[in-house]
């Protein structure tokens, strides 16, 4: 380092970078810091303009303008240009130093860099250790008013204390920013500093200077508590030199980046948005139990929020963000102070329940359902939820972490393909390998490779008529030893693997050879529902291969409807408009499947050219039990009507579920009441009978 005076050799053991400039912007003094902060060596700085290096000379200029007015500028924000050509972003202060003879700007310049920052103060600590004491003591004795005036602009605090009283024998004038008291108070004062250090962290200090052996350097993190009751934190670099019995220290305040390192410790084992407990807190608190077997049983239950990712796909992440806080909140205040909640990720949660008496979690998984039968008012709306819940006891069904989750999550599994809002208990048959992802994907294959797949169709009744209107094909797909896979568990997992193309165009099939098949024996018109994955509607060429191939195969598009649900629709509803006008003016009809589920928005659904709207199960299983659900099907009936669609309802499995629904006007009906989903040759046998009309019931037995 180049510089007026050998004094300013101390300056490049301070991590900012320091510059001063005479009245025209010439360089004549540069630490290392600031070279190295935009990659120059520090000699080749010197006799340069500093506006040379600035990326907006205009702001400096400002900045000049206001020093030489005030003495002192505020710190703001100045962007350098480094060597390599990228802008350095940094804060600077400046002050005018005015000699006798001249004037001199200092600028103290901070990169805001972190990582910079960091590096330098790792730097700044090796050194420390390695710094010629002799030099700064004989720097800081120097009654020189410039290096003061140095010293004064610089941020951090620099200051030595005696090593036997730690009285204090000199500071620098940034102790007042940080302690709140100024310089000359500290220097009359000598034992003031350690006044102000939190009664907490006074031990700490102490071990820490008793600690600190000659020659020795080390770091500090501790507390003070100011004048005005303000808590800071502070990090000091100490060393403790021998010679002149001095330990001198440069201290930083790390009040933000102390909160913000806590911030992370916290958010390591809690989730942001509700504040619960994460997965990896659960992990460490089921690790604890089983340490401490005295207390050893538990329940783990395992909730899963149903349908939620249509509240997400169609009212967006900020509303389901919403929705999850209310149902942690709701859950929360349910729970005894032994128990814990944690959120295991998207929209399940974990509770570990203390009292692991059956009648008890019996009780309290059936208030859990309960609970949610109120809808949640977010936004003026209200949104229906019900949870699915897998129940685990400890020790009895499993005895680590991992085996315990597993198994709530397959019991959580079972409650859902047995149709949600309920709660079942893990037990051991459930383990079979149906539950398994690579499992059903190797049998999704085999039923592709070998044409196991198989449509079963449910009758769509008139509700005034019992004429049969069309009917819903349903996928099956045999398992070698459980009968049949759900569709909602198969339709998944071909989605997330791509298979659900295959499978589609294996429906497609299907469906139009029962049409054929029913044409030949019935000359009233009728159609085939088939349902339509979101992955499929958004393939570019879907709508026209569909038409392509109805075409090919001489059937009228009449005879086909689609069904979509909601989500399918809003994930990606500028293609899904392309897709369903395409459709619409070929002649297919369309369904809006699970409508109540998604939350649609009014104004889409007003737009698209949708046929028919298709009330979720949910509400019709429901009807009697909850009030409300009456009323939003007749809401969801007229708004149909309004809207120029027809109305079906499906999961009609009471015949007083049927009347109330005639009362609503609800067009269409569906539902193990009027007919289970049965297979080509049953309906076939039924047509004979007594096509197209339908007898309730008449098929109990036949189909799944
Ligand atoms: P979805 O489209 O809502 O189909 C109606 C479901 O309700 C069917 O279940 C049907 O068996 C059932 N259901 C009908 N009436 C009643 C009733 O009165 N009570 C009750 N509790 N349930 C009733 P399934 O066949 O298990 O199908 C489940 C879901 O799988 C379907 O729901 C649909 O989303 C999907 N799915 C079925 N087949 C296909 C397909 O070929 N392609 C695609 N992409 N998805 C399909
Ligand atoms: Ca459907
Ligand atoms: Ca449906």
């Amino acid at each position: 380092m180049q510089s007026e005076a050998p004094a300013y050799d101390i300056l490049d053991y301070l991590p900012d970078g320091i510059l001063m400039v005479d009245e025209r912007g010439v360089i004549l003094f540069v630490n290392d810091a600031f070279a190295e902060m935009l990659g120059h060596e520090t000699a080749m700085l010197f006799g340069l303009n500093i506006l040379s290096l600035l990326a907006d000379i205009d702001v400096f200029g400002e900045c000049i303008a206001t020093v030489m007015k005030e003495g002192k500028s505020l710190d703001s924000e100045t962007d350098f240009i480094h060597s390599e050509g990228h802008i350095v972003h940094t804060v600077k202060s400046v002050r005018m130093i005015r000699n006798k003879e001249h004037i001199r700007f200092f600028v103290n310049i901070r990169n805001l860099t972190e990582l910079s920052r960091l590096n330098k103060e790792l730097r700044l600590s090796k050194e420390l250790i390695e710094y010629q004491a002799q030099e700064l003591s004989s720097l800081l004795n120097s009654k020189n008013q410039e290096l003061e005036e140095i010293l004064g602009s610089i941020n951090e605090v620099i200051w030595y204390i005696d090593n036997d009283t730690l009285a204090l024998r000199y500071v620098n004038n940034a102790v007042e920013s940080i302690f709140g008291f100024t310089q000359e108070t500290f220097l009359t004062d000598h034992t003031l500093w350690q006044q102000q250090i939190h009664p907490d962290d006074r031990e700490l200090v102490k071990m820490f200077f008793e600690t600190l052996s000659p020659g020795q350097s080390r770091e500090i993190r501790f507390r003070i508590i100011r004048n005005d009751g303000i808590t800071r934190w502070l990090n000091s670099r100490i060393h403790h030199h021998s010679r002149l019995n001095v330990f001198i220290g440069i201290t930083d305040d790390i009040t933000t980046s102390k909160t913000q390192s806590e911030e992370i410790a916290f958010l390591a084992y809690h989730d942001p948005l509700t504040m619960l407990p994460n997965r990896a807190k659960l992990k460490l608190q089921l690790e604890d139990r089983f340490a401490h077997p005295p207390s050893s049983e538990f329940a783990l239950l395992f909730l899963d929020i149903d349908n939620f990712k249509n509240v997400n796909d169609t009212m967006g992440h900020e509303i389901g963000d919403h929705i999850l806080s209310e149902v942690s909140r709701l859950i929360q205040n349910m729970l005894d102070s032994n128990d814990f909640f944690a959120r295991f990720g998207g929209d399940e949660f974990v509770l570990l329940l203390h009292n692991s008496d059956i009648e008890h979690i019996d009780t309290f998984a059936e208030r859990l359902i309960q609970a949610f039968k109120h809808p949640f008012k977010i936004n003026e709306i209200d949104f229906f939820l019900s949870l699915s819940i897998g129940i685990v006891l400890y020790p009895q069904d499993a005895s680590n972490t991992e085996d315990l989750i597993r198994h709530a999550d397959t019991a959580m599994y079972e409650a859902k393909k047995k149709g949600k809002n309920q709660f079942v208990y893990y037990d051991a048959s459930m383990q079979c390998a149906i539950h398994n992802f690579l499992h059903i994907e190797s049998l999704i294959r085999d039923g592709l490779e070998h044409n196991l797949f198989e449509l079963y169709f449910q009758p769509l009744v008139n509700s005034k008529t019992l004429r049969v209107e069309g009917y819903e094909a349903l996928l099956r797909l045999p398992h070698p030893s459980e009968g049949y896979i759900s569709p909602d568990l198969f339709i998944g997992v071909a989605e997330t693997n791509g298979d659900i193309h295959r499978i589609g165009k294996e429906v497609l099939l299907q469906a139009c050879d029962f049409i054929e098949t029913v044409r030949a024996v019935q000359e009233e018109p009728f159609f085939v529902a088939i349902n339509i994955s979101s992955k499929q509607l958004q393939q570019e060429f879907f709508a026209y291969e569909l038409l392509a191939y109805l075409k090919d195969r001489n059937i009228p598009p009449a005879y086909l409807k689609v069904e979509l649900t909601e989500s399918a629709v809003m994930d990606n509803i500028e293609i899904a408009t392309v897709q369903l006008r395409q459709l619409k003016d070929g002649g297919v009809k369309i369904a809006l499947d699970d409508f109540g589920t998604g939350y649609s928005s009014f104004a889409y659904l007003a737009q698209l050219p949708i046929d028919t709207l298709k009330i979720d199960k949910s509400f019709i299983l429901t009807l009697f039990e909850v009030n409300s659900h009456r009323h939003i099907v007749e809401a969801m009936s007229n708004l149909a009507h309004v809207l120029g669609m027809s109305v079906t309802a499906e999961g009609v499995e009471e015949s007083s579920h049927y009347e109330v629904l005639v009362d609503y006007k609800i067009d269409t009906l569906q539902g193990f009441h009027l007919c289970r989903p049965l297979p080509k040759e049953l309906i076939l046998k039924k047509l004979h009978e007594n096509a197209p009309y339908f007898t309730p019931s008449s098929a109990e037995g036949y189909s799944i």
